[in-house]
């Protein structure tokens, strides 16, 4: 009797365990700074995938991080299982090459979709004489913060402009955050990072500071764009933000959003199914999603394979073979 009423305990103890872990898989996403688009985009995508918790069990949460490096090193290390990240950094981190040599190539690294497309945007006060990227040297400038996409992009930049970092004449790193205070008070001429458009702050500096948003435009990042795949030209409209009437050329990169291989396809199948399958919903969640085409998401700016559970959503949907 008493070893009969051992069993059954085991038993409900064992299926209420069981039931518990199906219901409570944590998944998160590495984004970036919580006034950039990575850190909306993963709030978006998370949105998606909790409405539908009950039928899949897993429990999104969204970290804010220093941007797309961090992410990829991070889902590299396990403790995270989704990150955006820039399509530079994307391809780099799955080759090896550029600042992953050292680490070797992240033969895991799987892409899930591209999103938003993340021009180089280069704020300066109007007062500074910024008036294109090949005024920066002898500027007070904000280049990015250690982990982010963004410091990474402005070490290519600068190699590519033949500068050093001496040649500003303050590099600052600070986060994404506190640039616009940074520029405001006039303790920076100007900030660069790569992010996608309308952007709340990018607004919110340019009225409130008297910003300009100027073009990146030299014969040094024509043959930059030619030479690598992953960059393209690309223009901010004119309009989009107050004091900034004219469209602004400049290159850029795509956002993506990525995983790892040792991720459950069950796992990437659930986030996958959420955003594609419900692109419409997911249209409506940021501005700088409105023109948002599945074909062009499950194909542009992706150099590492796609998971696995991605092709299974996508199969389903009907948007691939
Ligand atoms: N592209 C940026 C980076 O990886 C982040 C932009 C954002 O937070 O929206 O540094």
């Amino acid at each position: 009797m008493k070893l009969k009423s051992l069993a059954i305990a085991m038993t409900v103890a064992g299926s209420l365990t069981g039931a518990a872990s199906a219901q409570q898989q944590f998944i998160s996403i590495g984004t970036g700074g919580v006034t950039g688009v990575y850190y909306p985009t993963g709030g978006a995508i998370c949105r998606l995938v909790n409405k539908n918790r009950s039928e899949h069990g897993f429990r999104c949460s969204v970290e804010s991080t220093g941007g797309s490096i961090y992410n990829i090193n991070t889902i590299r290390a396990g403790e995270l299982e989704f990150g955006v990240a820039q399509s530079d950094w994307q391809y780099h981190a799955y080759n090896g090459t550029s600042k992953f040599e050292e680490a070797g190539a992240f033969e895991d690294l799987r892409s899930v979709f591209s999103v938003h497309a993340e021009p180089v945007t280069i704020l300066a006060r109007r007062d500074s004489g910024i008036t294109n990227i090949t005024d920066l040297p002898g500027k007070r400038f904000n280049i990015g913060n250690p982990g982010s996409g963004t410091l990474g992009t402005w070490e290519v930049i600068e190699e590519a402009m033949g500068w050093t970092r001496g040649d500003l004449a303050l590099a600052a790193q600070m986060k994404s955050s506190e640039t616009p205070g940074a520029l405001c008070d006039n303790s920076i001429d100007g900030y660069f990072w790569l992010v996608g458009h309308p952007s709340g702050v990018t607004q919110e500096t340019v009225a409130s500071c008297d910003a300009i948003i100027v073009p990146a435009v030299s014969d040094e990042i024509t043959a930059l764009v030619e030479a690598n795949d992953y960059y393209r030209t690309a223009t901010i409209p004119g309009g989009m933000y107050p004091g900034n009437p004219d469209d602004i050329q400049t290159f850029g990169v795509g956002a993506t959003f990525v995983t790892s291989a040792t991720v459950s396809d069950d796992a990437v199948y659930a986030v996958a199914m959420a955003v594609l399958g419900n692109l419409e919903d997911f249209r409506k969640l940021h501005p700088a999603f409105a023109n948002l085409v599945a074909a062009e998401m499950i194909s542009d700016s992706l150099s590492a394979p796609l998971h696995p559970g991605a092709i299974r959503a996508y199969q389903e949907l009907g948007l691939m073979e």
